[in-house]
């Protein structure tokens, strides 16, 4: 549309997708003596079905970005739009998964999905409903009465997974959620984890140490610096192979070009114990 008026013209819509940090800033403890500089203006934008994954060195603030994206704590500077809004206060809009599951251990699995829908408020039934389809479709048929001590560590991370997208956020932070598992569920969860995201088009962030799980998962690989951290690089990611066949895909060339080009960036000082 021409603008004939001499009235500004709307508003564009510039930076799309369901989450956009805008230069986002974190200093804790500003002017004192105790002031640390955890990152600086970060920026990413991310569309539904893409999962980005943020590898750095401890301390360099990923759990406080992750704080900041849900609503937790306010930026020193910038800001992060989710769904078109700037965040502000927590809204329900954003689904957290942590290392540790955070079941209630006296509540079966099926209570553990609902738990979210119940501090919402609403229908009972409609979530009982939607605590079943889950548990159902993603691999926990049987298991809806049994109590979390009964399960396996992957099992659980499964249900913690489940209670997450129970309340249908439209992005959702996973930190570390693989880090305590054997190597092999966590192949498992990661393939499953992936094809979950894309297939119910949310959108979502995965924090690891673990490169190969970044590579393995993510559409883009942000890595960030030592702190006061800023982006380093950003690696998109293009594998010919599926994710399912997990072997075959950390075997290929591509992936060991992302792993040593990811590593270099990371800079990490590995010392030999004398
Ligand atoms: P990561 O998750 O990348 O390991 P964090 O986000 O936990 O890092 O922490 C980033 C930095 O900010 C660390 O140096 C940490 O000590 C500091 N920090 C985190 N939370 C606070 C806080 N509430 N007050 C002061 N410093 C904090
Ligand atoms: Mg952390």
């Amino acid at each position: 549309m021409v603008n004939t008026s001499n009235q500004a013209p709307e508003k564009v819509e510039t930076v799309q997708g369901v989450l956009v940090a805008n230069g986002v800033s974190m200093t804790f403890n500003p002017g004192t003596s105790k002031e640390v500089v955890a990152f600086r203006d970060i920026s990413f934008s991310l569309g539904t079905g893409e999962i980005l994954a943020i590898v750095g060195p401890s301390g360099c603030g990923k759990s406080t970005l992750f704080n900041i994206i849900a609503g937790l704590l306010e930026p020193s500077a910038g800001s992060v739009v989710v769904d078109g809004a700037v965040v502000s206060g927590a809204q329900g809009q954003v689904g957290y998964m942590l290392q540790k599951d955070l079941l209630l251990p006296w509540r079966s699995v099926l209570e553990n999905v609902t738990l979210g829908l119940e501090v919402r408020g609403g229908d009972a039934a409609k979530a009982r409903d939607t605590a079943l389809a889950l548990i159902r479709t993603y691999g926990l048929a049987g298991f809806e009465n049994a109590l979390p001590k009964s399960l396996s560590g992957g099992m659980r991370q499964r249900v913690a997974f489940m209670r997450t997208l129970a309340l249908d956020p439209k992005v959702i932070l996973l930190d570390e959620p693989f880090s305590a598992l054997d190597f092999q569920t966590r192949l498992i969860l990661q393939a499953d984890v992936k094809r979950i995201i894309r297939s119910r088009n949310k959108a979502a962030i995965l924090v690891t140490h673990d490169i190969g799980e970044a590579i393995s998962m993510a559409d883009r690989v942000l890595v960030l610096s030592h702190r006061p951290a800023t982006v380093k690089s950003i690696h998109r990611i293009e594998l010919d192979i599926a994710s399912e066949d997990a072997v075959a895909m950390r075997r290929s060339a591509r992936f060991n070009e992302y792993f040593d080009q990811i590593w270099s960036d990371l800079d990490i000082q590995v010392q030999a114990m004398a």
